[in-house]
């Protein structure tokens, strides 16, 4: 299996960082807790996004696209990066903004995500929460290139075959992580919603035969439609790689601690958001990893691991979510 063999452009900080929690692992008890900080990708304030978009963007530039189109929620973390890479590499940048949060903070709609995707330059289509963001992709797709533009579309999250190598990629650079640093990494778990990240990640890791599983906190309260999504994107990014795919049981998807619905904060994620500022000065944040975090909490509490288990957290980014949130923290 060659990476190598797949355009891709240089937009991320790597390897990240391997880091053990050493005050909250201590806190909980067991099992042994390191974090992998893909918050610390670096562009324009980092996160995930940025390693599915080296390959999105190489594929953009093959394509001889002048401007890209993504869609996400107002505070989107994959759109943020999106603009960010965009800018970077020249590119006009459209993002379709659904207010599909019923969040009512007024810094919602003005700081956070939003604030730095005005800065990046790019252009904002805010649409209503039922609004058909693909549909309204393609309308404006169709409405460049009448214009002569050569758009390049990226679906929600980045979540596709193509974007789902940049986790491909994690999976083999935690491996080497670990193998250099004689750890044996038993479970690796993180905040899972448009399924790319957890697809490429199962489907490195199968490529290398690991035995690290996989296991995604659910933060959309819909596991099941995530699940298949997650099987789907792993198999066809497989199969890119001329892998069979991965067995269905790879797949794991955590429920319980999504709240409500995406973007609504729970008291659990909280509660997690403040203690891994407070023991390890690790800024979560409150829509992807503090309820991935209180995921791992949760399941710890539930004597879901054995106490000589290595758990790694992986910290998919968000921070500047928080600042959206604002009253959910004061005091
Ligand atoms: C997008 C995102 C995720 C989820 O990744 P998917 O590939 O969409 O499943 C997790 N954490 C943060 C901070 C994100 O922005």
């Amino acid at each position: 299996m060659q990476l190598a063999r797949f355009p891709r452009l240089t937009l991320a900080h790597l390897p990240t960082p391997l880091e053990p929690m050493e005050r909250l692992t201590a806190h909980l008890g067991e099992p042994r807790l390191l974090v992998k900080r893909d918050d610390c990708t670096g562009l324009a304030l980092g996160g995930n996004k940025t390693r599915k978009l080296e390959f999105l963007m190489a594929e953009a530039q093959a394509q001889g696209a002048d401007c890209i189109i993504t869609t996400g929620g107002v505070q989107s973390n994959h759109v943020r990066q999106t603009a960010a890479a965009a800018a970077r590499l020249g590119f006009d940048c459209h993002l379709v903004l659904g207010r599909t949060v019923p969040w009512n903070d007024p810094d919602y709609e003005a700081t956070g995500n939003v604030q730095l995707d005005r800065l990046l330059g790019a252009e904002l289509h805010l649409v209503a929460g039922d609004t058909d963001r693909n549909a309204a992709m393609a309308a404006l797709a169709d409405e460049l290139s009448a214009a002569g533009r050569k758009p390049y579309v990226i679906p929600s999250g980045g979540s596709n075959a193509v974007g789902a190598l940049g986790y491909v990629g994690c999976a083999l650079e935690l491996e080497e992580q670990a193998n250099r640093q004689g750890l044996v990494i038993d479970y690796l778990m993180h905040a899972t919603g448009s399924a790319g990240t957890q697809a490429g990640l199962i489907a490195g890791f199968h490529a290398v035969n690991s035995r690290t599983r996989v296991l995604g906190i659910d933060i959309d309260a819909e596991p099941e439609a995530v699940a298949s999504k997650i099987r789907h994107i792993a198999g066809k990014t497989a199969a890119s790689m001329d892998l069979a795919p991965p067995d269905d049981a790879a797949t794991v998807v955590e429920s319980g601690y999504a709240g409500a619905a995406y973007g609504l904060p729970t008291p659990e994620m909280a509660e997690a958001v403040r203690l891994a500022a407070r023991l390890e000065g690790l800024v979560l944040d409150p829509v992807y990893t503090g309820k991935a975090m209180a995921g791992l909490i949760g399941l710890v509490r539930q004597g879901r691991f054995k106490s000589t288990d290595t758990v790694v957290f992986l910290h998919t980014g968000g921070a500047p979510g928080l600042f959206a949130y604002r009253s959910v923290f004061e005091g």
